[in-house]
């Protein structure tokens, strides 16, 4: 088994809170006023350029103290490549969507884990992630960067093993982008203008389980929120993530994101650049030497007491880090061989199957003796920006196995899908053609002389500039749907960024998605197509049934309101929740709803009941240590250790305050994993849609076998937001289903008196 438990003690326990605010304290008074300064203001840029071999965030340390310096780097599919000798160095991971596509804790603690030691062992004390923004707008450039997905619960049980995981190799996490930060277009100017009740339970959730989890940073974005710069906004920073939140970490602004700031304002470090110093090198930073001596001493200490409690908590006074440049450091091959079959088994686990008509999946060796693999993007190679200079031409796109701009990272070998499906088809004797860069008709010509054709299709997207359409590139809609007319067994794969558009989903036999699967993404296709792991991976976002159920109409709208990245200055978020499955009629009218994945088995949901033993560690353990022998024997184990940690999960996050448990049976005759979900519905909470309250992914249930699958609500998960605060529901009903758009169990919950619950529980 490659994945570790999440629950696992991490190497380097770290301090509690209090425990390093004492230590720091004790290193800020002794610090002078320079030496503060300094933990505040980046260094390494000039004019808009990194200089060879820093870090991209460098902040020097107080050595005659035992502060280390902070090295830092992106971030989001791995270690950044920022020059192209660091290529083959580090792992291409599968981007941070397509691990929310797992949703499966586990494996994002394992690939964390990793990722955590690669930075290690590259100098870094400081990942720039992880980036978990709730997706608004379909077609955001960023969207593969997105742990979340479109649903704030998901993110939430997510970020934390995300957040462990990197902390346990002494590497501080930095969540970004904080906050409202939907759409690249004109991102350093729009202004996101939105309510508290869609604050609170649509788009802070993950970040509160950001700060549950111990993040060292959070990293304030370039756009407004509600009129002024993120990174000046107090009612986010000061009085939300800072006070309500309890976040006892430190702020850093993103990269040049700062106007006219103060410490006051919440913002503890500015990196570079300030926005003037990309064509003037004598601008002025805000948190300058000069400008701080001029604010009050005692923000000064705050800041400087946040960023060193963060590196206590670490453990990582007195360590000492590479002070650039570091061409030796960042020169280090840290990759290996399991770190490539972790990235593989992530990329599997990714993999959703949308459709499976006829059962053409899993390839079967006496049935297809040959096989067509059509489409430019299934011989795609890996793009390399440093190229073309980092930080200026090509420097945001991106490929099919990682998105584009500061998140990228050049692989410096891919799987294509052509290369791993042909690989494994001849270990079963199967012939595969291919026609990557052919003609339709020389395709469809191919396609019509065998058993299968699988046609890949692509597209990705990148930081700073948002996609254009949600259609496949190289007109590969168009080509999936000529094949299919041509061959009954065609088979689509997509890899993409985010959503795309399925016109060819009512003549293709099967479709799978890979949402940018790094380097191993073509390994990972032929373990699932073969059928060698059962497809695990479910929509972390609504496939919509066209562009124009991307679009939502508001009631009292005069115009349509588009879910499209708007060119307004001021972008009401007056749809509130209704967005991807929550919007009202879009998961009736999704191609392929949230939550949606197919694998090679069935599954029957039994009645669900309330059953306080479900969720207890105790009890778990105990029926563990009862289980006996076979196979359902062995499923009911791994369910209960699962359930030991979603109890402990729960634990962490406030307590259950209702355990319910689902009976899951296999119907089928493969052993696979289920991904049972609960979505909750509150009358009184006026929300558009049962929200996502609960989901499990089980161990593989072996054929014939029944597992009981519990669900562990936190008072926070039975509540709703209104007039200001939270509001525990007096009357809910629990869903249970396969996705948003297949709810097959209902439960009306038995809940106590309405009583308000505080904004943040206690743990
Ligand atoms: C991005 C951040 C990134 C930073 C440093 C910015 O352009 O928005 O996500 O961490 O650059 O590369």
């Amino acid at each position: 088994m490659l994945f570790v438990a999440w629950l696992a003690a991490p190497a380097l326990a770290p301090l509690s809170w209090d425990e390093a605010r004492a230590e720091a304290s004790t290193l800020v008074a002794l610090m002078t006023a320079d030496e503060k300064a300094s933990l505040m203001l980046g260094t390494g840029w000039h004019l808009g350029v990194l200089t060879k071999y820093y870090y991209v965030g460098n902040i020097p340390g107080v050595e005659r103290l035992g502060i280390p310096r902070m090295n830092m780097m992106d971030a989001a599919g791995g270690f950044r490549t920022y020059w192209s000798e660091l290529v083959g160095t580090v792992t291409c991971w599968p981007s941070l969507l397509s691990l929310a596509s797992t949703w499966d804790p586990d494996v994002v603690l394992s690939f964390a884990t990793a990722l955590g030691k690669e930075f290690a062992g590259k100098g870094a004390n400081t990942i720039l992630g992880p980036s978990i923004n709730v997706h608004r707008v379909a077609r955001n450039g960023r969207n593969f960067e997105y742990l979340s997905g479109e649903d704030p619960y998901l993110g939430s049980q997510l970020v934390g093993p995300y957040v462990q995981g990197v902390t346990a190799s002494g590497v501080m996490s930095v969540t970004k982008h904080w906050v409202l930060n939907h759409q690249e277009t004109n991102r350093n100017s729009e202004s996101s203008n939105v309510d508290d009740a869609t604050l609170w339970q649509l788009y802070y959730p993950p970040y509160e389980a950001a700060v549950a989890a111990g993040t060292s940073g959070f990293m304030c974005s370039y756009n407004k929120v509600n009129g002024t710069y993120s990174c000046s906004t107090q009612a986010t920073l000061t009085k939300d993530l800072k006070g309500t939140m309890g976040f006892r970490g430190f702020v850093q602004s993103d990269w040049g994101a700062t106007h006219d700031v103060t410490l006051q304002d919440g913002l503890d470090q500015e990196m570079p650049m300030a926005p003037n110093a990309m064509l003037d090198p004598a601008a002025p930073y805000y948190f300058s030497p000069a400008k701080l001596a001029q604010q009050p001493s005692a923000a000064v200490d705050e800041a400087a007491a946040r960023l060193v409690t963060t590196m206590a908590r670490l453990r990582l006074l007195n360590r000492s880090y590479c002070a650039p440049p570091c061409e030796a450091q960042l020169r280090a091959n840290v990759t290996s061989g399991a770190h490539a079959a972790l990235a593989r088994a992530a990329a599997t686990a990714a993999i959703v199957l949308l459709q499976n008509k006829g059962d053409v999946l899993p390839l079967d060796a006496t049935k297809v003796r040959s096989i067509a693999v059509i489409g430019e993007a299934a011989a795609a190679g890996a793009y390399d920006p440093a190229g073309t200079s980092q930080g200026q031409g090509g420097w945001h796109q991106g490929d099919y196995y990682s998105g584009g701009g500061s998140g990228h990272v050049t692989a410096g070998y891919v799987i294509s899908p052509l290369a791993g499906i042909a690989a494994r088809a001849a270990t079963a004797g199967i012939r595969v053609v291919s026609c990557t860069n052919c003609t339709t008709a020389a395709s469809v010509a191919m396609a019509k002389g065998v058993d299968v054709a699988i046609v890949v299709g692509g597209t990705t997207s990148g930081e700073s500039v948002d996609r254009p359409n949600l259609t496949l590139d190289h007109a590969a809609d168009a080509l999936i749907s000529a094949v299919a007319a041509a061959n009954g067994q065609t088979v689509a794969l997509v890899a993409a960024p985010g959503a795309f558009l399925t016109p060819w989903r009512g003549a293709v036999a099967a479709s799978a998605a890979l949402f940018l699967g790094g380097q191993e993404s073509g390994a990972a296709w032929a373990t699932v197509l073969f059928g060698d792991a059962p497809p695990a991976g479910r929509l972390p976002l609504t496939l919509a049934g066209d562009d124009a159920a991307h679009t939502i109409t508001l009631p009292g709208d005069d115009a349509a309101h588009t879910i499209d990245p708007s060119e307004d200055a001021a972008i009401a978020y007056s749809e509130g929740l209704a967005t991807g499955y929550r919007a009202p009629g879009a998961t009736a009218a999704a191609a392929f709803p949230f939550g949606h994945g197919l694998t090679y088995t069935t599954f029957a949901f039994g009645a669900p009941t309330v059953d306080a033993s479900a969720c207890s560690p105790a009890a778990a353990a105990k029926k563990a240590a009862a289980a006996s022998s076979g196979t359902t024997a062995a499923a009911n184990a791994a369910t209960a250790a699962a359930t030991t940690a979603t109890a402990a999960a729960a634990a962490a996050a406030g307590g259950c305050s209702l355990c319910v448990s689902l009976p899951v049976r296999n119907t089928g005759g493969v052993a696979a994993a289920a991904v049972p979900q609960l979505y909750l519905d509150v009358p009184a909470a006026g929300w558009p849609a049962p929200l996502l309250r609960g989901f499990k992914k089980t161990a593989p249930i072996a054929p014939g076998a029944s597992v009981a699958v519990p669900f562990c609500l936190a008072t926070r998960d039975l509540s709703y937001y209104a007039h200001g605060g939270w509001v525990k529901a007096a009357m809910a009903t629990a869903h249970f289903g396969a996705s948003a758009g297949d709810l097959r169990q209902s439960l009306v919950l038995p809940l106590g008196a309405v009583a308000p619950v505080p904004l943040v529980e206690s743990a």
